[in-house]
């Protein structure tokens, strides 16, 4: 039998922009399926995957009953966080102070919707950096690539014309980092 070697742009589809939303992790793909778990469950945030996709409060599905096999496990948001991984990180260049709270208040409010419409999507941090060779910023990290373009992006807008943003997307790490840097008059 011949090796397979899947063409460039079929590994960018899997990697990039079109990579389909669900289980990450091959541990999970391991546990759930035919003659294996229904529904599983992370013991960390309590969203429950089922049909594919990661949901909030398994109490609100009343049809996944006792008779289902349930197993415990870790969601893929929840491990990556577990181990200090990110696939999107968003950073702020000389953001000026009188403007620092609302950026903060804007992610944190961004990040609660996100994470309500999708368990899979987090902020995962907001804090002030200083490295060396790289300056001082702010960093926010989230758990999915596209929510750190829209969450950029949305930033962008609200402060209309004050930053200059550009998005690079790694397809090899599968990461997405945005730069907003405050233009000085
Ligand atoms: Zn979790």
């Amino acid at each position: 039998m011949s090796q397979y070697y899947p063409r460039q742009k079929e590994l960018n589809e899997v990697r990039g922009h079109f990579k389909p939303r669900g289980p990450k992790s091959k541990k999970i793909e391991q546990e759930y399926g035919p003659g294996k778990a229904d529904v599983l469950v992370c013991k960390t945030c309590k969203a429950f995957y089922w049909y594919k996709s990661w949901h909030h409060n398994l109490a609100d599905y009343p049809e996944l009953n006792q008779k289902k096999r349930i197993k415990f496990t870790v969601c893929p948001a929840c491990q990556m966080i577990k181990s200090n991984k990110y696939e999107g990180e968003i950073r702020i260049y000389k953001a000026p102070s009188g403007i620092k709270k609302g950026i903060k208040d804007l992610i944190r409010n961004y990040g609660k919707r996100a994470f309500k419409d999708d368990p899979m999507d987090r902020v995962i941090s907001v804090e002030d950096v200083t490295l060396r060779g790289q300056g001082k910023f702010m960093r926010i990290r989230t758990t999915e690539n596209q929510l750190a373009k829209r969450l950029a992006k949305k930033i962008s807008e609200v402060y209309r014309g004050k930053f200059e943003l550009s998005i690079s997307h790694s397809k090899k790490e599968d990461t997405a980092r945005a730069t907003l840097t405050f233009k000085e008059k």
